[in-house]
């Protein structure tokens, strides 16, 4: 099950590390001030997604790439319109004589729109842009499906959905035969919906489709990170569609009530309208994150409890 970690303290910016079960990668979310980010995650992250370009979600990008620079990886970044040329000012601000190209690579992925994104590559010490293709997906590996919802913020917004892939188990306790690599047969069956395929078991060919029982689909966890956007409906419309019934989602909570009028001046949403659509959306488990930076811990504790109290509503 992928597993979240908010890396900013109170009074910082908004970073979420994101770490995918028994393997060493991880996913970065945001790149605001984070102190409790360490070197060693840093250089585990295999992707960084970045919702918007504002300084309290961008600024540490510098820190990120200080300790990537010379893994001789290739990092993916996704972003909204133009991040390609904001990490480009960002790489072109250094002085790299003493880094040659296999330090490493970046392949930015610019969401342009739901249809369209484009890929370009760059790498030191020139980190001139290159263009690659355009593709209608954003993300994929061996673990997870990123989909993804352009929100408004006043800017573009990307909210992520991190899907693990769905697994098949096998029943031991519900299968009388001995264990083999029938098994791996009959799972590829099954994934490929190939209901004839024979499956061998010691002396006997069996028809795959009557072995289907033995086995179990389990959908992959669905997580989300849903950064600034604005209270309206359009936004809602778009977090539906990609977020319905989501197992657990991080989402913006930059006001309390009280100050939602400055929600709504700032393009941003507050405590108990984040809490009620995660609510209606059926949303399994939700966690406000991101507040304002004037706030004490009081009142993020009155931003919980209005949240909570919104989301656990019938
Ligand atoms: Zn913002
Ligand atoms: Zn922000």
């Amino acid at each position: 099950m992928l597993q979240a970690e908010i890396k900013s303290l109170l009074r910082e910016d908004i970073s979420i590390l994101i770490k995918i079960p028994n393997s060493g990668k991880h996913y970065l979310c945001d790149c605001g001030e984070a102190s409790l980010l360490t070197v060693k995650e840093i250089q585990s992250v295999s992707a960084i997604f970045i919702s918007h370009t504002h300084i309290d979600h961008f600024s540490n990008f510098d820190g990120i790439f200080r300790h990537q620079i010379g893994s001789g990886e290739k990092i993916v970044i996704c972003g909204p319109k133009n991040i390609h040329h904001q990490v480009e000012a960002r790489l072109k601000s250094y002085t790299w004589n003493l880094v040659d190209e296999s330090a490493i690579e970046y392949e930015i992925r610019e969401i342009v729109s739901k249809e369209e994104i484009n890929v370009y590559k760059i790498r030191p010490p020139h980190w001139d842009l290159e263009l690659g293709t355009t593709q209608n997906f954003l993300f994929e590996d061996e673990y997870v499906n990123v989909d993804f919802a352009i929100l408004d913020h006043k800017t573009d917004s990307i909210a992520y959905l991190f899907k693990e892939k769905d697994s098949v188990t096998f029943n031991e306790y519900a299968s009388e035969f001995k264990k083999g690599k029938w098994i791996s047969e009959l799972k590829t069956a099954f994934e490929n919906n190939d209901s004839n395929k024979e499956i061998r078991i010691e002396e006997t060919v069996y028809k795959a489709s009557d072995l289907f029982h033995l086995l179990t689909k389990s959908e992959g966890y669905k997580l989300g990170v849903i950064m600034d956007h604005a209270v309206c409906e359009n936004n809602y419309e778009k977090i539906k569609t990609i977020f319905k019934e989501a197992d657990l989602v991080y989402i913006e909570t930059f006001y309390k009530d009280e100050d939602q009028e400055f929600a709504k001046t700032n393009y941003h949403s507050f405590a108990s309208a984040s809490g009620k659509i995660m609510n209606e959306f059926e949303v399994k488990e939700a966690i406000p994150i991101h507040f304002s930076r004037r706030y004490t811990e009081n009142d993020k504790l009155e931003i919980e409890t209005a949240f909570y109290k919104a989301f656990r509503e019938n």
